[in-house]
């Protein structure tokens, strides 16, 4: 037995000059979530119709229900073009579904059908009415039946799955995302992607300080996200070194806003040498002293790549919302330290001045040891990792 699901798009039919690369995305990215699954894609401008075996439906379903660009998805119904053919299928539908009122909506783009659209929905009406026990209602009804006659055949259906929306995810090209284990940086992740930035994830490790549980805790949450995609990379940067010359070299205060400065310059070059267009991250205005203005001023001065914030407006219980929503928030607060708590400064500095932490940086060789460490990289396929890694 085969199901057929009618896939409608989302934001990108607003964009007409690019509807054909948007669709042809989209299309990929669904075939890649689609690997190893029987299935059949039929697309035009305006829709997508995938043929499945019916043992797959959820699964498909649920792949699906995370692949951006997806506006709503329906089990749809095909027949010939003629009007019984309609008539019985839609009285078929409407016979398991339990409702009082309905209303049918025609579309009709084979204009060489014989009757109009409104034709259609009256006589299909009628024929419901007629083999049904129920109520036309045209304005608030409980059930709206959907008819979209094609070229190619008929299409019915009635209940319309929300997708998730937004962009097909590399429609924009790449970009670099800091991902710690917080809360936060996922989250800026998952947004980047609903916009159409693929993403390749930066880790700072600093072994023995950090442990592996916390590197796995990385790899989790970047699984996570890969759902979203289909190819996400984690490069993981051996950064002990730096940090402990930045605690040997660095009053207290500066601690953060060096070693950040330090995150960063790292972050401009290693995009550009694997090609990501922006750096993102999951900063957040005023959260915490090397996230003020003042300090994200100092911190991004180190690069020219421009720097998307995705949640830097967004209130900790908002972000912390979609964490939830995305399944990132259980893992994110497992309780494993990162190199931004080890050698947490009692104070660190809300203004820091220009002048100091030219002079601290002056005092180690940090451009040696920022090649050193983006020549070590290690670089992980999210998808060749195992699936209980805490
Ligand atoms: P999150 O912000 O993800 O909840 P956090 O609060 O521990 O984690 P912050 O100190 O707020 O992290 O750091 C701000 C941002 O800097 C993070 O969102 C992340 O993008 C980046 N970042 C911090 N630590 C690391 C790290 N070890 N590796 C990669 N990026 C990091
Ligand atoms: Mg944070």
């Amino acid at each position: 037995m085969q199901k057929l699901l009618l896939v409608k798009y989302g934001e990108l039919t607003t964009k007409k000059g690019n509807r054909k690369v948007f669709i042809k995305t989209l299309c990929k990215n669904i075939e890649k979530k689609l690997d190893g699954i029987e299935y059949k894609i039929e697309q035009n401008l305006s829709c997508m119709y995938i043929y499945i075996n019916s043992s797959d439906l959820d699964l498909v379903l649920n792949k699906l229900l995370k692949v951006f660009g997806i506006h709503s998805i329906a089990i749809c119904e095909k027949v010939n073009n003629n009007i019984e053919d309609i008539g019985n299928k839609v009285v078929d539908i409407l016979k398991n579904k339990k409702f009082n009122t309905f209303k049918i909506e025609t579309k009709r783009s084979d204009k060489t059908f014989s009757i109009n659209s409104l034709e259609v929905s009256s006589k299909i009406g009628g024929y419901v009415l007629k083999n049904i026990k129920c109520l036309v209602d045209v304005h608030n009804p409980d059930i709206v039946v959907n008819i979209e006659i094609r070229k190619e055949g008929t299409y019915i259906y009635s209940d319309l799955i929300n997708g998730i929306g937004g962009y097909p995810v590399g429609i924009q090209g790449k970009g670099l995302l800091m991902l710690s284990g917080g809360i936060d940086s996922p989250v800026a992740g998952y947004l980047s992607l609903k916009r159409g930035v693929d993403i390749e994830c930066l880790y700072f490790e600093s072994l023995p300080h950090t442990s592996i549980e916390a590197k796995n805790k990385v790899l989790k949450l970047a699984q996570i996200l890969n759902e979203y995609s289909s190819n996400i990379k984690v490069h993981v940067v051996p950064f002990t070194e730096i940090q402990e010359q930045i605690y040997k070299n660095s009053v207290d205060s500066y601690i953060i806003t060096i070693m950040r400065r330090m995150m960063y310059r790292i972050a401009d070059r290693y995009s550009k040498k694997i090609k990501c267009k922006v750096i993102l991250n999951g900063e957040s205005i005023g959260q915490v002293a090397s996230q003020t203005l003042t300090s994200m001023v100092v911190i991004n001065e180190v690069t020219n790549t421009p720097v998307i914030r995705p949640v830097a407006c967004m209130d900790k219980l908002e972000i912390i919302e979609i964490s939830k929503k995305i399944n990132t928030y259980e893992t994110s607060i497992l309780p494993f330290e990162d190199c931004c708590t080890i050698f947490l400064p009692k104070h660190p500095i809300i203004n820091p001045e220009f002048k100091k932490f030219i002079e601290i940086e002056q005092k180690f060789d940090y451009e040696k040891l920022i090649s050193d460490a983006i020549d070590n990289i290690e670089i992980i396929n999210i998808k060749n990792e195992k699936n209980d890694l805490l």
